[in-house]
């Protein structure tokens, strides 16, 4: 028969690349275990024992035996079972997902733990105070994660006894207080839940596995997942871990530490650290913890061979990792290690000081960066010697400039931000609650806190600005107002944050181009003195990407100046070169009569007015992009754009009506707007149908072009216009323009003598076209992909109307993960795209293929069009650097 499922597995069968399976706590607590580094025994639960459990409402029938017999090889292994009375085996029942998402689940220490063994516990360790520190912190968490009473209960509880016995903070309390407050925990929960705290640690063991596979599924994790993009159908993995203890005395504590600052990725020691402490006391700010380095100078021993660790960590895993570890009267135990996240400039420098250090490829330092961590360094930041006034400063948690209202709870935060302002979180620490203000606000202060708070973990993960640990900051979130000295920022003040310096502003701070943005528009060379290791990395890095990818980056741009701008940032070439933008402004009056023409005459002198302006136009644009590619898009919009608002119009003329100022030409605009009206103006008369309708139109900008190459040819340049035809739906279109276009450029070679080799192509923008691509080769000879309308087309999707409307609801409910206008959609419109340029390049072997769709210079996006075979993307300029660096990172 078949063999049964194996749910779960010791920390020994385990290893780092079982992420999926154990979660990346569970699988690399395996791995550390097996590269001999000392690992507190214990195994893990599957995420598919996780799955099993949320889809049918029950654990996997053989879980529980399972569960046991690993329990007896623990129990066997540590020489005491689990909360037995006289030494007792505690476990910590811990959360991990296959993706990192810091805090969102639950984790409860000091299972087995009960009236009965916190006393062999004292006994064992021959410390009373820290057996019931224990026990209460086991009810605590238990009481607030399994069965779900309120948090607060206890905290105020813990208060109401620190303030009676005037101790500053819970390590003043002594072994009697702990009991006592032993005693109001245990009233809270059988008040609360009314039953009694479960004293059977088996019990215990499997509500705290169950509470685990629960967590999954709050609101925060949900929202975080979303937020991150991680599948909401992996699950978690539970981890039994045997309990080590940070909090028996002075000689005892628990840190967290990264192998390189995660901010700047400088190497070093970067941590912190709690004497006499457990676990979740350095992330929830309880007491205020210690740098790292200070470890060193209370226990050498320890602080020596958590630092060989580290480096044995590096070395392995290769890249900067962050670890959670415990002290336990001198003895070091290492709690957690993942590869550690990181601020989008550090994972630029982490990623070229590994290839220098020989420990990873070009290829492989690829697959360390991405798109969107490069858009994030090019975003602006604070001018270095602004004169804003000086509130404080803090840890740069988070790189970025944040400038926004003062506002105190996250509630604000999301109902200022809905309704269009901009807001900076402020509050003395975060916790999971806030993840939602987190989101909405520009940037996030903390006065409490260091570089692996909850506030920094999370909006660095998030590419959030953030400062944290702002201590001169008086925060008082009550009274919604904030103290600095004798400064005080009330809710609704402006303020200004650097993430990158740690400073903390009144009002509003100017800001200034980013280095990397400096050096792209070639104004900050690398190797130069100011250019930093930052300018130095990226360079590097867009090195690697260059020599590899085989996709070219276009391009969209309209006039010289964008052309200019996209060539510095290493555009080869236009791939969408909008004309109807070259209709508007004073040029407008022009497409009016253009409109209004009753006649032949009228029509061709408007025709013969707008001409000379296109051809300027081109000229510029062809000269600006000389020897490269300019793909020309003919006039696409529907006509009434260049027309006034018919209200606004309808207004006009009733006025002057009553007035009897009769304005003719306002009359006949109306007429023409009211002709023009369509329903449905994206499905009207626009693209191909404007060039088959209104004659001679196409043949004049086609006539531009033709002259102006004429003319750049003439100037010993090198123009390469390639002509595009919007919103073809059948090949029949394509070729009556292109027919016309012929006897154009014919005309203009025999009249210029200039040989004219312009090429003409086509969008595939309309599901017909996607589906007769062959046929539609045979007129083309190049093809660029349109993804925005043939997204809309396809979806039967309105883009100006459903981001606005239900996209929310289709997000929430998990119908998509990302809006497809964002990121292509592989299984339906890319599918299309995909078959349209096989049966393009069956009939035309030689055929071009390219996209000029917003999607260009989307980093996931850019990945597909590699892989179906396009020869390049076309994106905005200022996407142009993100989507080179796509393009090698999909060729690496
Ligand atoms: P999170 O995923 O929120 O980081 P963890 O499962 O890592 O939750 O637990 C939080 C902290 O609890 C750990 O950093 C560690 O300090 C402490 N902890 C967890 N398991 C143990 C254990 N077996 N012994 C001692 N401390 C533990
Ligand atoms: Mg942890
Ligand atoms: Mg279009």
């Amino acid at each position: 028969g078949e063999r049964a499922e194996k749910y779960v597995y010791d920390f020994t069968e385990g290893n780092k690349d079982m992420k999926g399976l154990l979660g990346g706590k569970g699988a690399n607590l395996a791995e550390m275990t097996n590269l001999g580094l000392p690992v507190p025994p214990g195994f893990t639960i599957t995420t598919r024992a996780c799955n099993v459990y949320l889809d049918s409402g029950t654990e996997p029938a053989a879980l529980r035996d399972e569960v046991s017999a690993h329990l007896d090889a623990l129990e066997r292994r540590m020489g005491k079972r689990l909360g037995q009375s006289d030494d007792p085996l505690l476990v910590s029942v811990r959360s991990g997902a296959k993706f990192s998402m810091p805090g969102m689940m639950d984790t409860v220490l000091n299972v087995g733990l009960s009236d009965h063994s916190v006393a062999g516990l004292a006994e064992q360790s021959g410390d009373e105070r820290f057996a019931w520190d224990s026990y209460r912190r086991l009810i605590q968490m238990f009481g607030a994660t399994v069965l779900g009473v309120d948090g607060h209960l206890f905290e105020e509880a813990l208060d109401e006894v620190k303030h009676a016995e005037q101790a500053a903070t819970d390590v003043d309390l002594d072994a009697g207080d702990l009991e006592k407050l032993v005693e109001r925990f245990k009233r809270i929960v059988s008040d609360e839940t009314g039953r009694d705290f479960p004293q059977d640690p088996r019990e215990q063991l499997d509500l705290a596995i169950r509470s685990v596979f629960d967590s999954w599924n709050t609101d925060r994790a949900k929202l975080y997942r979303r937020q991150e993009r991680i599948p909401g159908d992996l699950g978690t993995a539970v981890t039994v871990c045997s309990m080590v203890f940070g909090n028996l005395g002075p000689d005892s504590g628990t840190g967290v530490a990264f192998t390189r600052d995660p901010a700047s990725g400088h190497q070093g020691v970067y941590g912190d650290y709690l004497q006499n402490a457990q676990g979740e006391d350095v992330v929830a700010g309880i007491r205020n913890t210690v740098p790292l380095a200070e470890l060193e100078a209370v226990d050498k021993t320890s602080y020596d061979r958590l630092m060989a660790i580290m480096e044995t960590l590096e070395t392995h895993y290769r890249d900067l990792c962050d670890i959670e570890f415990t002290i336990e009267r001198g003895q070091l135990w290492m709690l957690q290690t993942r590869v550690g996240k990181r601020t989008a400039g550090a994972a630029f420098r982490i990623a070229t000081q590994l290839v220098d250090q020989g420990l990873i490829d070009e290829s492989e330092a690829l697959q360390r960066v991405n798109g969107a961590q490069l858009a994030q360094l090019m975003f602006p930041r604070f001018a270095e010697d602004s004169k804003g006034e000086l509130l404080g400063r803090g840890i740069a948690a988070s790189p970025g400039a944040a400038v926004g209202k003062a506002v105190f709870d996250s509630y604000t935060a999301i109902k200022w931000s809905r309704s269009g302002e901009k807001v900076i979180l402020i509050r003395r620490e975060t916790n999971p609650d806030d993840l939602e203000g987190m989101i909405a606000a520009e940037g996030i202060l903390t006065s409490r806190g260091g570089k692996t708070s909850h506030a920094a973990v999370v909006a660095r993960g998030m590419g959030k600005t953030c400062v944290c640990g702002a201590e001169e900051l008086e925060v008082d979130t009550k009274r919604r107002r904030m103290t600095a000295g004798s400064l005080v920022i009330e809710e609704g003040d402006v303020v200004s944050i650097d993430g990158s310096t740690g400073k903390v502003y009144r009002g509003e701070v100017p800001v200034v181009p980013s280095p990397v943005v400096e050096y792209f528009e070639g104004r900050m060379h690398a190797g130069a003195e100011e250019a930093g290791e930052l300018v130095e990395a990226v360079h590097r890095m867009m090195a690697y990407a260059d020599r590899r990818r085989r996709l070219r980056v276009r391009a969209n741009a309209d006039n010289a100046e964008d052309a200019l701008r996209a060539r510095r940032f290493g555009a080869q070439g236009i791939g969408l070169c909008r004309t109807e933008h070259m209709f508007l402004g004073e040029r407008r009056t022009m497409v009016e009569k253009l409109i209004l023409a009753d006649t032949d005459e009228e029509r061709d002198q408007a025709l013969g007015a707008l001409l000379p302006l296109q051809k300027k136009d081109f000229v510029e644009l062809f000269e600006a992009m000389d020897g490269l590619p300019v793909t020309v898009r003919l006039l696409d919009p529907p006509l009434h754009e260049f027309l006034p608002d018919i209200t606004e119009l309808s207004v006009r003329v009733a006025l002057a009506e009553a007035r009897q100022d009769h304005n003719e030409n306002d009359l006949r605009l109306l007429q023409a707007v009211h002709k023009l009206h369509e329903q449905n103006p994206m499905l009207g008369l626009r693209g191909v149908r404007l060039g088959l309708v209104i004659p001679g139109l196409f043949a004049m900008q086609v006539r531009a072009i033709a002259e102006a190459a004429a003319a750049r040819t003439l100037a010993k340049g090198d123009p390469r216009a390639e002509i595009m035809i919007p919103l073809v739906g059948t090949v029949q279109e394509l070729e009556i323009v292109r027919d016309e276009a012929l006897l154009v450029i014919a005309e203009v070679e025999r009249a210029t003598g200039v040989g004219l080799p312009l090429a003409l192509g086509t969008m595939i923008e309309l599901p017909r076209a996607a589906l007769t691509a062959g046929q539609i080769a045979e007129a083309a000879e190049f093809f660029s992909f349109g993804t925005n309308d043939l997204t809309q087309t396809v979806w039967g999707f309105s883009r100006d109307d459903v981001e606005a409307s239900f996209f929310t609801a289709y997000l929430e409910k998990g119908i998509f993960g990302v809006s497809p206008f964002e990121t292509i959609d592989r299984d339906g419109v890319g599918a299309l795209v995909r078959s349209a340029c096989e049966a393009g390049r069956a009939t035309r072997p030689g055929l071009k293929l390219g996209v000029c769709g917003e999607h260009g210079g989307d980093p996931e996006s850019v990945h597909f069009f590699h892989e179906v075979g396009l020869d390049y993307v076309s994106c905005s300029p200022f996407r142009i650097p993100v989507a080179r660096l796509e393009a090698g990172r999909a060729a690496a």
